[in-house]
């Protein structure tokens, strides 16, 4: 990482929150400030999308000066959610800002090489997130585990603080509590998602509609994928591991974007006797992007990612790991039947 990519010197002084701003002290602001990038994690989900441009949103319609950056820039799959135009890849050129809004995003880190460089000067960051392992980055700080998508805590911040909250608005909280949730299945699903999902569709939103675009509307490349990776599955510790990789070469000759292996290892997941899923992504410049998953809280997969300077949540973990593709697998595996093989 160069030097413009290490935190600024105000916020890197300034010892951590230890306890979470209130909705109404980032309300404050939010609305006393002008100018605002609004950030989230490489690689980007559902949740970091939907997230930053339900925000985004939000603040143009309070009459804010909003610039929404991701790493990636917008995500072919994620293109038709209503006022995706907002985000784009970071400028070469520095910018200065009156609030910096990192969402969704575990480590400063994750916000990207080129996302921090082109940030110049910053009078606030502000950090709203739902990983445990988040080192509370920032001036203010909200960290939430216990919500299962940072859209979540995100309507619950406009809600309660009479925050702009229309329809396109909406749209996105929904699509971020949706993939997050994985279509509100995982346990971190609460009653109180429900309600917030029931009160998000009352904004208007076509939930049908909505859910055909986000998981009826694969390109094909993506099932070939699927079919070669289901190929290379392979079981460890009496099945209750499983796993597959994916090289480089490979994923260049299907053709396929990074995008396209997202939700892939929930195949792995939905074995019955898997406890631990994992995936492999071989990735340019010698590293390894893991993907962890769990079914039993018992087997931590971020403490597991941790290890290996990843994070994530007790359920769905992940982290970057030097080395070559065969050599990450083999130890991070090891790693995860020592985790499974001690499970009573
Ligand atoms: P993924 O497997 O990429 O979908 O990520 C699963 C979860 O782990 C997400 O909540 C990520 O934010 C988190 N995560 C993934 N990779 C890392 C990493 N390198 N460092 C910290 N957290 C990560
Ligand atoms: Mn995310
Ligand atoms: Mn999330």
């Amino acid at each position: 990482m160069n030097a413009t990519a290490e935190p600024t010197a105000d916020t890197a002084a300034a010892p951590p929150a230890l306890t979470n701003s209130t909705f109404a002290e980032i309300a404050e602001v939010l609305r006393q400030h002008e100018t605002f990038v609004v950030l989230s994690h490489v690689r980007p989900d559902g949740d970091a999308l939907g997230s930053q441009i339900a925000m985004g949103l939000a603040l143009q319609k309070l009459g804010k000066k909003v610039k929404v950056w991701n790493e990636e820039g917008l995500l072919e799959k994620f293109s038709f959610l209503p006022g995706g135009e907002l985000v784009s890849t970071p400028p070469n050129e520095r910018e200065d800002f009156d609030v910096v809004l990192a969402l969704d995003t575990a480590t400063r880190q994750r916000l990207g090489e080129n996302c921090l460089a082109a940030i110049g000067s910053a009078k606030v960051w502000i950090n709203i997130d739902h990983h445990p392992s988040n080192p509370r980055y920032g001036d203010l700080v909200h960290i939430d585990p216990i919500a299962p998508a940072t859209g979540q805590i995100l309507f619950e911040l406009l809600q309660s603080q009479d925050l702009p909250l229309d329809e396109p608005i909406a749209e996105n909280l929904f699509a971020a509590i949706s993939t997050d949730t994985g279509s509100f299945q995982y346990p971190n699903t609460t009653a109180r998602t429900f309600e917030i999902a029931a009160d998000v569709l009352r904004c208007g939103i076509k939930v049908g509609e909505l859910s055909q675009k986000l998981y009826e509307s694969y390109p094909r490349r993506r099932i070939e994928l699927l079919r070669v990776l289901l190929d290379r599955m392979s079981f460890d510790a009496d099945g209750k591991v499983a796993s597959f990789s994916l090289p480089s070469a490979t994923a260049n000759e299907l053709g396929v974007i990074p995008e396209d292996n997202e939700g892939l290892i929930d195949h792995l997941r939905a074995i019955q006797g898997v406890i631990i899923a994992i995936f492999f992504e071989e990735l340019e410049g010698g590293k390894v992007r893991v993907s962890m998953r769990s079914k039993d809280e018992r087997a931590d997969v971020c403490e597991i990612c941790l290890r290996f300077k990843g994070g994530g949540h007790k359920l769905a973990a992940g982290a970057r790991v030097p080395g070559a593709l065969e050599d990450v697998a083999n130890r991070v595996i090891e790693a995860a039947c020592d985790v499974v093989n001690r499970l009573p």
